[in-house]
């Protein structure tokens, strides 16, 4: 996502420590307590400007949702959506995803969604992408027995490679949708890059890889 530098953005998310939590590491195993309630954890990885976890929050308020995004420049939008919306059920976490295994403990988490994330099409950078079996083990160890990893991209080579990733993995995928947007699927929270590539003209994949670890 390419998106104009903002110098001010830091400072923001620092006075907002109430939704961009400062040191997510302190919640492991405790995120109830962060969000003063007990309720399904629902977790996204690179999400962007938020338009999918505050979507999300309002349609499913009995859930607890954190969102986790690496550029503040584009995070603070996120922040920005929770505070006019005033949307309770969110947090938000400015790191890399890498660290997921340090904020969530094992088995706390009950979805994970990955939208859009970069396709790294090139071999040698295989490693990077979201769906390396690096990652996935990372989403295993966290999620719950039986919990689901939502998966949606426009970029059929990773859609494939991923497909083959979650099942070598020994994740069990279900509802496989090879254009979403023209299958009859209702539910469908629609991402920033979803609207754009969609309005293209393009195809959307989708797919949930079940845990069973
Ligand atoms: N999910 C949004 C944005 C997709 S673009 C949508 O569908 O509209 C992918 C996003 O993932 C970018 O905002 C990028 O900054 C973020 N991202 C990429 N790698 C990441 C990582 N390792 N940890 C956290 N966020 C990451």
């Amino acid at each position: 996502m390419r998106v104009r530098h903002k110098p001010w953005a830091k400072g923001k998310l620092d006075r907002h420590s109430d939704i961009v939590v400062q040191s997510p590491r302190d919640c492991n195993g405790e995120w109830h307590d962060e969000f003063h309630r007990e309720a399904p954890l629902h977790v996204e990885i690179g999400s962007g400007k938020g338009r999918f976890i505050t979507g999300m929050a309002k349609k499913y308020p009995n859930n607890n949702f954190v969102g986790i995004e690496l550029h503040e420049s584009i995070i603070v939008t996120a922040l920005d959506r929770c505070l006019d919306e005033e949307i309770e059920n969110v947090r938000l976490i400015n790191e890399d995803a890498r660290g997921l295994t340090e904020f969530f403990a094992e088995d706390e988490v009950d979805a994970l969604y990955l939208n859009f994330c970069d396709p790294w099409p090139k071999n040698r950078h295989e490693k990077r992408r979201l769906t390396y079996s690096t990652f996935l083990a990372q989403y295993e160890y966290v999620l719950k027995k039986g919990g689901i990893l939502h998966f949606k991209t426009d970029n059929q080579a990773l859609f494939e490679y991923s497909l083959e990733s979650f099942s070598k993995y020994g994740f069990t995928l279900q509802n496989i949708s090879l254009d979403l947007h023209h299958a009859r699927v209702k539910d469908n929270v629609v991402t920033e890059y979803e609207e754009k590539f969609s309005e293209k003209g393009q195809r959307i994949y989708r797919c949930e890889a079940i845990s069973s670890e």
